[in-house]
């Protein structure tokens, strides 16, 4: 397994403070953040997993966007994203989420020891309950000589509280997970039918011109990555439109998506979209098992993010 780098990645068309914190590779746990700076303000788009890792990203921020005043947008409340609220705002600020993932924010870290095994998450302190406020629909945040729009996806997509940034002056979209470059997306706690409806608006909403995922490198609208997406959730609901051999389907989905990492998601997504067609409440708990029966067992999180600091490359 290689090391995880981080990498601040040059945006092409964004402003000099528009910036994309880019993680490879993209993991169970290791995903993307970035920023948009301005004279007066500077918002940062989600979090690490670890107190270190946030700690160094929140390290980046201060070098090169200086000491303004930070709100955290939340993408959505899984815990690579969101768990290193806390730390971020130790020296004050405030974090934005959607309405469906508030509490989860608020109530801090989500280590998931059923289904990691690490231990050197850090000092992972939930952040102050008032410092953390719901976005329900579309909010500007004015940050002097730039504006970041913070808006909540309509419905369940990716989850029951999803957020995206848009940076409108360069057309640079930080869709959280909604995209996923090159990593089997996780559909587990969301709605395919959902999901896909959240590409069309995202794209019909905003027409971006960068996408920054929350797992995976920078990528443009037309991406090839982007569109085998879509087509992966439209077969996800295609195939349990009858079938109930998950574990058939999740062989089939391998050899049909044979580059993207963590193919043991396959099998919770397919139970996922089975429920959503048919009507039927997913036993979450029980896709999981699914997943890490599929992984071979609880996933080894040390593998991924070692004991060390993330190596820098940039
Ligand atoms: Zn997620």
């Amino acid at each position: 397994m290689p090391a995880v780098t981080s990498n601040i990645v040059p945006l092409r068309h964004a402003r000099p403070g528009v910036v994309a914190y880019v993680k490879s590779p993209a993991e169970w746990f290791v995903s993307n953040s970035g920023w948009i700076q301005g004279s007066e303000g500077v918002v940062l788009v989600d979090t690490c997993g670890t107190e270190q890792a946030t700690l160094e990203l929140v390290r980046d921020v201060r070098k090169y966007a200086g000491e303004q005043e930070l709100t955290v947008v939340v993408t959505h409340a899984h815990g690579e994203h969101h768990n290193g609220v806390g730390v971020a705002l130790r020296e004050g600020g405030t974090a934005l989420a959607a309405p469906g993932s508030v509490d989860l924010v608020k109530a801090g870290p989500q280590t998931y020891g059923n289904v990691f095994t690490y231990t050197q998450w850090g000092v992972l302190e939930p952040p102050e309950p008032a410092a953390v406020k719901p976005v329900p629909g579309w909010q500007r945040l004015d940050l002097g000589d730039a504006v970041a729009d913070v808006v909540a996806v309509p419905g369940v997509a990716h989850t029951a509280g999803d957020l995206v940034v848009h940076e409108p002056r360069s057309g640079t979209l930080f869709t959280g997970d909604l995209v996923y470059i090159g990593d089997t997306p996780l559909a587990v706690h969301g709605s395919v039918p959902g999901w896909l409806s959240a590409l069309d608006w995202l794209q019909d909403t905003f027409r971006p011109r960068t996408l920054v995922p929350g797992h995976g490198p920078v990528a443009t609208p037309g991406h090839s990555a982007l569109h085998a997406m879509r087509v992966y959730l439209e077969w996800l609901l295609e195939v349990t439109e009858r079938q109930t051999d998950f574990t058939r389907l999740a062989n089939q989905a391998s050899l049909r998506w044979p580059h993207w990492r963590n193919p043991e998601r396959h099998i919770g997504n397919l139970m996922r979209a089975y429920a959503d067609q048919h009507g039927r409440k997913l036993d979450v708990d029980l896709a999981v098992d699914a997943v890490l029966a599929a992984a071979g067992g609880r996933i080894d999180l040390d593998c991924v993010l070692g004991g060390e600091p993330v190596r820098r490359i940039s």
